[in-house]
């Protein structure tokens, strides 16, 4: 599938779209100012399947593997995943509120759920991210950028930055020079 071209009512296109009941309303809807990059693998360190999507649509099975018995009642999303081959799926509106974040501060603000966009990279701490993704991840920014623009490279940060001592995604190989060298306001 093509990059994403457009941002149509908090859609991208063309892109896969899965809907996640996992989401609610922004606070305040003109507020769309931070940009938080993630990782996830289902299971941990193996990628490729579906288990991101069963988990972001609250349909993961407990039994298939031992930490999914950990996770599978979490209620979370993310705005959209980028697959190891650069593919983005988008599960939550950007005009919504997903629940990627959690208890998290930025700029002494919390809640940062309320005001950003969250992206998920498939990947992990111990594997490199690969090139498709960082194609993909700096198309998208610029995209998302151009069509919310209180999101400013100053705004672009790790989950481990909002959530420090809690979360350390995106972690030591993601390549914040690599990829914001790429991105264009
Ligand atoms: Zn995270």
């Amino acid at each position: 599938m093509l990059p994403p071209q457009k941002i149509q009512h908090g859609w991208l296109s063309p892109v896969r779209k899965i809907s996640s009941p996992h989401f609610d309303a922004r606070p305040d809807s003109d507020d769309i100012s931070l940009l938080v990059i993630h990782y996830i693998s289902l299971p941990p360190e193996q990628f490729g399947g579906n288990f991101i999507d069963q988990f972001f649509l609250g349909n993961l099975a407990p039994n298939i593997h031992p930490y999914f018995a950990e996770i599978y009642q979490q209620r979370v999303s993310a705005h959209c995943l980028i697959s190891r081959l650069g593919e983005v799926t988008q599960y939550v509106s950007f005009a919504d509120r997903a629940w990627h974040a959690g208890l998290s501060c930025f700029q002494g603000r919390e809640k940062c759920n309320d005001f950003a966009i969250g992206i998920e990279l498939e990947g992990s701490n111990n594997q490199p991210f690969t090139a498709a993704q960082y194609r993909t991840l700096q198309q998208l920014t610029t995209l998302i950028m151009q069509n919310y623009p209180q999101i400013t490279p100053e705004r672009i940060v790790g989950h481990s930055d909002i959530s420090p001592g809690r979360k350390i995604d995106p972690g030591q190989f993601f390549d914040w020079q690599r990829y914001l060298s790429g991105i264009s306001a």
